[in-house]
């Protein structure tokens, strides 16, 4: 993550965007974080600091009168063109695309009964401060948006219809998948079958 002399700044960036938490020395990721890196790898967005360095290099190449500072800018804008070129090229069908809005209701809670509305991250229970109830279903999994129509099913019938395009964090391979509820492990996961 950046180079030795941009390490301490990008972290402590990370930190007062709530992206990460520091406790007692150990680095935690929150929710905000993990919806960020899945936006990023969703956009093809690569943050390495082989690329960061790419992108200083108009910069120092300005300081040395080698381009204008125009010619450093439409390389900018060329960069972020091509990304969402590319964005474009790989949107999932209009019925994937986020879908719904903030606090629009979802379902019954599995867990507690409660109202399940569209949040910032995912789909989540209303009780969540009140009776700590900790259900969730991600905006995003593997790679893939979870659009409000699988989540109203999952809730009202225990699992959704098959959805294509997930693409394993590990492998690297894509894979289809219904979700469903599972009650023995109180989590949304995957079913193959
Ligand atoms: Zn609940």
């Amino acid at each position: 993550m950046g180079t030795e002399a941009t390490r301490t700044g990008i972290i402590d960036n990370a930190r007062k965007s709530e992206y990460i938490h520091l406790k007692k020395d150990v680095y935690t990721i929150l929710p905000k974080g993990i919806s960020l890196i899945e936006a990023l790898l969703r956009m093809e967005i690569s943050m390495d600091k082989y690329k960061t360095s790419e992108l200083g290099k108009a910069l120092k190449a300005v300081y040395r009168g080698e381009i204008t500072v125009d010619e450093s800018v439409s390389l900018a804008e060329k960069e972020i063109a091509a990304v969402f070129a590319s964005v474009r090229r790989q949107s999932p069908p209009e019925t994937d695309v986020y879908d719904g809005f903030y606090r629009d209701e979802v379902g019954i809670c599995p867990l507690c009964g409660g109202k399940v509305v569209k949040g910032t991250y995912g789909y989540g229970c209303l009780n969540y401060k009140e009776k700590n109830c900790k259900f969730t279903i991600w905006n995003t999994m593997c790679g893939r948006v979870i659009p409000l129509s699988a989540a109203r099913s999952l809730l009202e019938t225990g699992t959704t219809a098959k959805l294509v395009g997930f693409v394993s964090p590990r492998t690297g391979k894509s894979f289809d998948a219904r979700l469903k509820w599972d009650p023995q492990s109180q989590r949304v996961g995957f079913d193959f079958d």
